[in-house]
C-alpha cells in the first residue's frame, strides 16, 4: 500500500509522490522563541516527529527543516524591557525549546535556521518581488500586493469576499491599500532593533521568513510543508504568494496541518487566553515525559481537536505501563531495532498474525496512529493469553519483540528490559549442566538463545567466556516508493 497524506490545498487525502524518489524535503513551522512553548505547540511539533520516523520507516532519506522565529514584535518588546539584544533575550528559549524536544524525544531535524541569521536571503527575496512589480512601498514599509496574485486564498479555500471579511487587519500597518496586502519589510520604529538594508532600514515581517529559509535549504519546489492549522491563514497563504509570485514555480507540493490542542473547555490552547500548560510544569507535576509524548501522540488522529486532560495522561501512563510489561514478559532479547524489511515473520498460529501489516498500513493511511495503537494492543492482548497458556515458542517470543520494537520505532516510549549478567550466568550454568550429561541438543539450544540475546560464547581451556555482540545495523534505507 502505497503511502496517503491529506493534502490542505486538495481538501484530500492523496497517494504520496516526493519530488525526487526515495528523498523527502519538508519544512515545519517553528516556534517563536519569546517565551517556553506550551503542550500546545509540542502536539504540532509531535505530529511532525510522527510524520518524520513514519517517513523514515517507509524506507526515504527525510530532510527538514524548522525555522525558529527569534525576530518578531513580541520578541523585540520583550528584548527592550529587559535591556537585552535579541539574541542575548531569545538564547534562553532557543536552549529550553532544545531541551524539551529532548524531553519528548522529538527526532532533529537536519536544520533549525534562524531568522536573525537570514535576513539577507529575505532582501533578496523581498528585492525579486519588487522587480516583479508584487510589492509596493508606504512610509518606509514594503507590502505585498495580494490583487498581483491571483491564486490568493487557495490553500485557505477562501472567496476573495470572505477573505475581505475575515482579513485581520495589522495594527502596525496603517498604509495598506488592500487590507490583504501583508507587510514584508517594516520601517524601524524608534528603539527597535533594526538592520541596514537596500530596502532601509528596519525588520522583515514574519511571512517572508519561512519562504527565504524554506526555499534556501530545500530549493524553490520541495515536497512537505507543515504547520497547526492555525498557520494556514493568513501565514502559509502568504508564504505560497511570496515564493510563487518571486520564482514562478510550484512552492509545496503537500500542505499538511495538525489540528489544535484545547484546554478542558474545548478551547484553543494558546498563550493569548493563558490557558496553556508547558511541558516543564508538567513534569514539575511529576508526570512522565514519555506519558506526554504519548498522550499528545496518541489521543486523536492528527487531523482532530483534543482536550488536553489529567485522564488523557492517566490513561497514557497505563497504555505505556502495559508495553513496558509485555516487553519484560517477552524477556531479554537482542537489540534488534527493526524486522527485516519486506513483511517482517508472521506469528504462527498467534492471530492476528498481520499485525505488522496492520500498523504500517494504519501509518500509511494519512498517519492513522490511534487505529495503529489498537491494533497493536489487540496483538499484545492476544499474545499475552498465548505467553500465559506457555504455548508461544521462542521463535514467536522472537517475533513479538520484534514486532514491539517496529512499534516502538514511532511511539519511542517503551523501556526495554536489559539483559543482565545474571541471566547469562545462569543459561551458561545450564548449558554447561546439559553438555555435561551430553544433551548436545539442548546446549546448542541455549548457545542460539544466549546469540538471540545478543550474547556470544567462547568455550576456553578455562571454561566458557561470553561477550554482549553490537546492536545490529538498522535496516538499510531503501528508496521507498
Ligand atoms: P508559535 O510558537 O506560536 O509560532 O507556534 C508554533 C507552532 O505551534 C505552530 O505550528 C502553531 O500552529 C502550533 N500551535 C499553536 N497553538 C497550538 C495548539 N493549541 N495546538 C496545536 N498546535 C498549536
Ligand atoms: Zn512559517
Amino acid at each position: 500500500m502505497a503511502m496517503r497524506l491529506h493534502n490542505t490545498m486538495s481538501g484530500r487525502v492523496e497517494e504520496f509522490k516526493p519530488i525526487e524518489v526515495g528523498h523527502v524535503r519538508m519544512y515545519t513551522c517553528g516556534p517563536t522563541v519569546h517565551d517556553y512553548a506550551h503542550i500546545g505547540n509540542f502536539r504540532t511539533f509531535l505530529f511532525e516527529d510522527l510524520l518524520r520516523r513514519i517517513l523514515l520507516q517507509q524506507g526515504y532519506r527525510v530532510t527538514q527543516v524548522m525555522n525558529l522565529t527569534d525576530v518578531e514584535d513580541r520578541i523585540i518588546k520583550k528584548a527592550a524591557e529587559h535591556g537585552q539584544t535579541i539574541d542575548e533575550f531569545t538564547e534562553k528559549y532557543i536552549e529550553a525549546f532544545f531541551e524539551d524536544l529532548d524531553t519528548l524525544r522529538i527526532e532533529r531535524a537536519e536544520h533549525y535556521p534562524r531568522a536573525t541569521e537570514h535576513i539577507f536571503e529575505m532582501v533578496s527575496l523581498i528585492d525579486l518581488l519588487n522587480e516583479k512589480g508584487h510589492t509596493y512601498v508606504t512610509d518606509g514599509s514594503t507590502y505585498f500586493r495580494i490583487a498581483t496574485f491571483p491564486r490568493y486564498g487557495e490553500l485557505a479555500h477562501l472567496d476573495h469576499a470572505g477573505l475581505k471579511a475575515g482579513a485581520r487587519v495589522d495594527v502596525d500597518d496603517y498604509g495598506k491599500d488592500d487590507p490583504r496586502d501583508f507587510v514584508l519589510w517594516k520601517a524601524r520604529k524608534p528603539g527597535e532593533q533594526s538592520w541596514e538594508t537596500p530596502l532601509g532600514i528596519g525588520r522583515p515581517g514574519w511571512h517572508i521568513e519561512c519562504s527565504a529559509m524554506s526555499m534556501k535549504y530545500l530549493g524553490e519546489s520541495f515536497d512537505i510543508h507543515t504547520g497547526g492549522v492555525d498557520n494556514i491563514f493568513p501565514h502559509h497563504e502568504n508564504e505560497i504568494a511570496q515564493s510563487e509570485a518571486a520564482t514562478g514555480k510550484p512552492f509545496v507540493r503537500y500542505w499538511m496541518h495538525a489540528q489544535h490542542l484545547q484546554d478542558a473547555v474545548g478551547e484553543k490552547m494558546s498563550k493569548r487566553l493563558k490557558n496553556f500548560t508547558t511541558l516543564r510544569d508538567l513534569v514539575a507535576e511529576g508526570y512522565q515525559p514519555r506519558a506526554i509524548r504519548y498522550a499528545l501522540l496518541t489521543g486523536a488522529h492528527y487531523r482532530s481537536p483534543v482536550a488536553f486532560s489529567p485522564e488523557l495522561l492517566r490513561a497514557a501512563d497505563n497504555a505505556i505501563k502495559r508495553l513496558d510489561e509485555f516487553a519484560v514478559r517477552l524477556g531479554p532479547m537482542p537489540p534488534h531495532p527493526d524486522p527485516p524489511p519486506q513483511g517482517g515473520r508472521e506469528i504462527e498460529g498467534t492471530p492476528p498474525t498481520d499485525v505488522r501489516k496492520r500498523w504500517d498500513d494504519a501509518l500509511r493511511d494519512d498517519l492513522n496512529l490511534p487505529a495503529a495503537v489498537g491494533h497493536l494492543f489487540e496483538f499484545i492482548k492476544t499474545f499475552n493469553t498465548r505467553l500465559e497458556s506457555g504455548k508461544a515458542t521462542l521463535d514467536e517470543r522472537a517475533a513479538a519483540m520484534a514486532m514491539l520494537r517496529h512499534a516502538n520505532r514511532i511511539l519511542d516510549v517503551v523501556e526495554f528490559p536489559e539483559v543482565v549478567d545474571a541471566e547469562v550466568e545462569r543459561l551458561i550454568a545450564e548449558r554447561q549442566a546439559a553438555r555435561d550429561r551430553r544433551d548436545f541438543a539442548r546446549a546448542d539450544e541455549i548457545r542460539q538463545q544466549l546469540l538471540r540475546m545478543g550474547i556470544q560464547l567462547d568455550d576456553t581451556k578455562d571454561g566458557t567466556r561470553w561477550k554482549r555482540l553490537p546492536p545490529p545495523s538498522p535496516s538499510r534505507r531503501g528508496g521507498g516508493n
